[in-house]
């Protein structure tokens, strides 16, 4: 017996044979040689595997695994060469979707983006006087213009601002809270346990349904450092409630000579009149009211980067900036770079250039979504119907946005399953699912998506189930 008859699986090339074979050098000089041998080796492992079953089966899996091996190949270093970080369609209208990383940036940040990140900077350099500078500086005038602070500083992102206020002012104290503001802002974190984290211990006051100010004054005592109230960013207390006004609270702060802070997760640099948000208040009236620091996130209503903002009065930042975890939390040149720019868009009266509140105020989405509705068919049944949707990512938790969503049916296939390819396809859609329907919500799709949307559908319409786009290493074509 040949040793091949002897054993069928030696039919199998070697690494350096494929390493060296003349239709694949395209592909491996794409890869490079060390990830080419991983994904030869992974390949070839996984065609072993497949001809180990049942004798009788193993030689036709060889034969077919063999006569695959190319695209296997190729489709193995495709997905490899895919980075993992990649766009998603959101095609669902949740316009802070913080899974799918909240606001996206507008086109003057990520100008700013690309030129700061690529050159050295002033980051901590003043270029007038010639000598170290400080990072904060390069928003802090506008973000302090646009809310009245006296002082802003920002950190990596609205929990760690959180942290910062509570080491810094109370980690040797008690901080007071109302037992209707212990928010768990999502993916299990919760304000309480990150003020504990920096050492506070919180004094819960009052009910769940209402606080007075009279039970903040009680609870009040030599240990209290600070008064925090929170926004209930991503839930609604209705019916038999009632909580202080910020005057009254912060009046009593004065009276007591300690800090009252507000923790107002979304961020509204917008006047009701601008935002259309009547129940949304904003930086600056918090501020006005007399808060001593207010605390808000970069990339929910704000429309920026991921960042956590504190602005207020200097005499409570000056002491946060000189807490030694400030170092810990700092943000680098790309997000001061994309706040910056954004806002500037404030700062000009232009937040229709801010992606989220184009978005959140968008009035053509009925055309939108009857025109793309056309263009799926004939090979989608689609119907346009009006709906809502939430805002999302801890912000207006009670606004319902009116909308309009294309309604798919697929024909062959469950909801589910279509959604699934929807999700694994390049780009990758994430769309609305609503009984046994899979939606299309435009609000949070940008005009220049609609193509890439439009052509992901077609593909999978015409029955190509990964929906990719054709494959993108040079010479070899991918399969499945
Ligand atoms: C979102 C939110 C936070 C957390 O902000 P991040 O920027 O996500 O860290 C904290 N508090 C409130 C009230 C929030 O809404």
């Amino acid at each position: 017996m040949s040793p091949a008859e002897d054993n069928p699986l030696q039919a199998i090339p070697q690494v350096d044979e494929l390493l060296q074979r003349a239709t694949l050098q395209p592909l491996w000089r794409t890869l490079g040689p060390r990830q080419a041998r991983i994904v030869i080796r992974q390949t070839l492992e996984e065609l072993r595997a497949r001809c180990t079953g049942a004798p009788e089966t193993a030689p036709a899996a060889l034969a077919a695994g063999l006569a695959e091996l190319e695209p296997a190949l190729a489709a193995r270093a495709q997905a490899r060469l895919r980075p993992s970080l990649r766009v998603v369609i959101n095609a669902t209208g949740v316009v802070l979707h913080t899974n799918l990383g909240r606001a996206p940036l507008s086109p003057a940040a990520c100008a700013r983006l690309r030129e700061i990140g690529a050159a050295y900077t002033n980051l901590e350099y003043e270029l007038a006087a010639g000598r170290r500078g400080k990072r904060d500086s390069h928003v802090e005038a506008l973000a302090c213009e646009l809310t009245g602070a006296e002082r802003t500083l920002v950190v990596n992102n609205n929990a760690a601002a959180l942290l910062l206020l509570a080491k810094a002012l109370a980690a040797d104290g008690e901080i007071l809270i109302s037992r209707g503001e212990l928010v768990e802002i999502g993916d299990g974190f919760r304000v309480p346990e990150i003020l504990m984290a920096a050492g506070a211990r919180l004094r819960e006051v009052g009910a769940t349904n209402r606080t007075h100010l009279a039970d903040y004054r009680q609870a009040a005592g030599p240990a209290t450092r600070l008064i925090l109230r929170v926004h209930r960013s991503n839930f609604e207390l209705s019916g038999f409630t009632s909580r202080p006004e910020r005057a009254e609270l912060c009046a009593l702060g004065a009276e007591l000579g300690i800090p009252v802070a507000e923790d107002l997760g979304s961020g509204c640099l917008l006047a009701p009149e601008a935002s259309g948000f009547p129940q949304e208040p904003t930086v600056a009236a918090c501020l006005a009211a007399g808060m001593s620091i207010v605390t808000y996130s970069g990339d929910k209503l704000l429309g920026g980067p991921q960042a956590g903002l504190l602005s207020g009065r200097k005499i409570w930042l000056d002491r946060l900036r000189a807490e030694p975890l400030f170092r810990a939390l700092r943000v680098d040149r790309l997000t001061l770079a994309a706040l910056e720019a954004t806002l500037d868009a404030y700062a000009r009266e232009s937040a229709e250039e801010v992606p989220v509140w184009r978005m959140l105020r968008a009035r053509d989405l009925e055309a939108r979504a009857r025109a793309f509705a056309l263009r799926l068919a004939p090979a989608w049944r689609a119907a346009v119907e009006a709906d809502d949707s939430p805002v999302g990512g801890g912000a207006l938790p009670g606004t319902r946005l009116r909308s309009w969503v294309i309604w798919l049916h697929p024909e062959s296939i469950r909801c589910e399953e279509l959604a699934r390819r929807l999700r694994l396809a390049e780009p990758a859609v994430l769309a609305r699912i609503q009984n046994d329907r899979l939606g299309l919500d435009l609000r949070t799709v940008a005009a220049e998506q609609e193509d890439a949307l439009a052509g992901v559908c077609a593909r999978l319409a015409a029955g190509d189930a990964s929906a990719r786009c054709p494959a993108q290493v040079p010479g070899v074509t991918a399969k499945g």
